[in-house]
């Protein structure tokens, strides 16, 4: 679009001109989100009230334009990529906690809300909201939403679902409604938990109600050697197993280690091939016993090494290694491809070795850092975006590990959802008319056509069996060799 469209001189009027973006070489900032797929959109705007959302999505609707609701654009299957020319709504400017209470233990969030800062809002209250992306110091409440988003410490506490009781939203026709609310329990359809992780595809999410937990009496972290990864993830098949439920139990491997090593220092050992990162929280008494039980089932199996962080400076130092392992990862690659699959953690030893494999078979480096308790890898595969044959090969890998992941019965997500990049392997776990009743929900809400288009559900392309040919297509149309 180089000529200012009527649709951009309509936001124009709603939205403070700056705060419209709509030039070429300006949208490009808003082509990528984390994921490796790529796509310009129509036009940004980036509101900062509720009013302005409402009055923007009757524009858009007007001109034909549909919505792509983002938040910090961090997000691994490109779901705040726009499509078809979408208008961008950029929630960033919305970044308010309105309001806590402490009695009744909530807090009413605007969406974009960094992660981290609401944790830091409510930490002198001696509370936390649970849900820590490892992204958490860039990512917004709206997008871990938009996602159901995980992370380290959603393994005894539950994902964003379980710590969000309500939301304010602006429907497909522009009307502002609350789903939920700010108690625990609402008579009627739960259609809070139906927008929860629906990726931006239902309506804009403007305010959210989120539970919050006292902060834990006491917590010990603790890391584990191990010489194979296989003897790591026995490990974590028999702490789950035992049933105590740690607060997290993470998994890095020797490929991570190179890049974090030397990136956080936190200590590993040199000949270590896997590193667990267990913690437990709780009561003194009981996270003194659990310690003691994880301990003595890393010792069974064979750890090389085991320490606890003796004070908070060395437990912060363990955490940016594990959660800012992935941007360590260019210290390998340009580029990394990180798969989000799951699989039941008692089938952990078995993947994890058909990993490795595939990546002998494809000469193509594979790093694993995983949510390990409750059975969600991430392995990255590390590639060089500039080299057709190495895109080529890292979409094949990834399109493996995901079949690998439902062959032993787990699913495709995690916590990352479907967006673009899962899209053609919905049909590995859905059939057609599993496929067709989920696409009512959209219509059934009024937003067909509207928001977030051409994101979750297969083409028909896909559909025939070629499920990586058009972020193929995507990511090197373009491409300057
Ligand atoms: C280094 C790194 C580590 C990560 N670690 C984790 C992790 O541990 N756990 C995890 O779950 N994820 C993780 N992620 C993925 C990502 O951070 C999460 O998916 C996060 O929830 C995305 O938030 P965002 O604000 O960046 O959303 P975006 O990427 O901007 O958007 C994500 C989706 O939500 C929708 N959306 C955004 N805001 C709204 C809104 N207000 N209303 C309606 N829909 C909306 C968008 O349309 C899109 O579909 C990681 C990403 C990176 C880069």
């Amino acid at each position: 679009m180089s000529e200012k469209s009527a649709l951009v001189h309509d936001l124009e009027q709603v939205v403070e001109p700056t705060h419209v973006v709509w030039r070429p070489e300006d949208l490009l900032v808003y082509e990528y989100d984390g994921s490796i797929d790529r796509n310009n959109p129509g036009a940004v705007v980036v509101p900062s009230s509720v009013e302005q959302i409402s009055e923007i999505i009757k524009i858009a609707r007007k001109h034909n334009a549909p919505v792509v609701p983002r938040g910090a654009g961090t997000g691994l299957s490109g779901g705040a990529i726009s499509m078809e020319g979408a208008v961008v709504l950029a929630l960033t400017r919305l970044n308010k906690v309105l309001e806590i209470d402490k009695e009744n233990r909530v807090a009413i969030v605007e969406p974009g809300v960094v992660n981290l800062e609401l944790g830091q809002a409510v930490a002198p209250y001696g509370l936390q909201y649970v849900p820590d992306p490892s992204s958490q110091s860039a990512c917004t409440i709206g997008g871990n939403v938009g996602e159901n988003a995980g992370g380290p410490h959603c393994l005894a506490y539950g994902v964003t679902t379980n710590h969000v009781l309500g939301m304010e939203v602006v429907l497909a026709d522009g009307t502002v409604t609350w789903l939920g609310g700010d108690a625990r329990e609402v008579p009627g359809y739960d259609l809070r938990g139906v927008f929860i992780g629906s990726e931006g595809t239902l309506a804009v999410v403007t305010k959210v109600a989120v539970r919050l937990v006292p902060q834990p009496e006491a917590i010990r972290t603790m890391v584990a050697a191990f010489s194979s990864v296989e003897a790591a993830s026995e490990t974590v098949a028999d702490i789950v197993a035992s049933g105590v439920i740690p607060g997290a139990v993470e998994m890095i491997d020797r490929l991570c280690i190179e890049a974090v090593e030397p990136a956080f220092h936190p200590g590993y050992p040199e000949d270590a091939q896997a590193i667990l990162l267990v913690e437990v929280d709780g009561l003194r008494e009981t996270v003194a016993e659990q310690a003691e039980l994880v301990e003595e089932l890393c010792r069974k199996h064979g750890t090389t090494d085991w320490r606890t962080a003796e004070d908070e400076e060395e437990r912060e130092t363990l955490w940016a290694s594990r959660k800012k392992a992935l941007g360590a990862l260019g210290r390998l690659a340009p580029n990394y491809y990180l798969i989000d699959g799951v699989i039941p953690p008692t089938r952990l030893p078995e993947t994890m070795s058909k990993i490795n494999a595939l990546s002998d078979e494809l000469e193509i480096p594979i790093a694993n850092v995983l949510h390990a308790g409750d059975g969600n890898l991430h392995p990255c595969i590390l590639f060089d975006s500039r080299q057709p044959e190495q895109v080529e090969k890292a979409l094949i890998a990834g399109g493996r590990i995901l079949e690998m992941c439902v062959e032993v019965g787990g699913a495709l997500s995690g916590e990352h959802g479907i967006g673009l990049e899962k899209q053609g392997y919905l049909p590995l776990v859905f059939t057609d008319e599993d496929l067709e009743a989920m696409a009512r929900l959209k219509p059934a809400f009024g937003a067909a056509g509207m928001f977030n288009p051409g994101k979750i559900f297969p083409t028909d392309e896909q559909r025939e069996g070629i499920p990586h040919a058009a972020i193929m297509q995507r990511l090197t149309s373009d491409m300057v060799i």
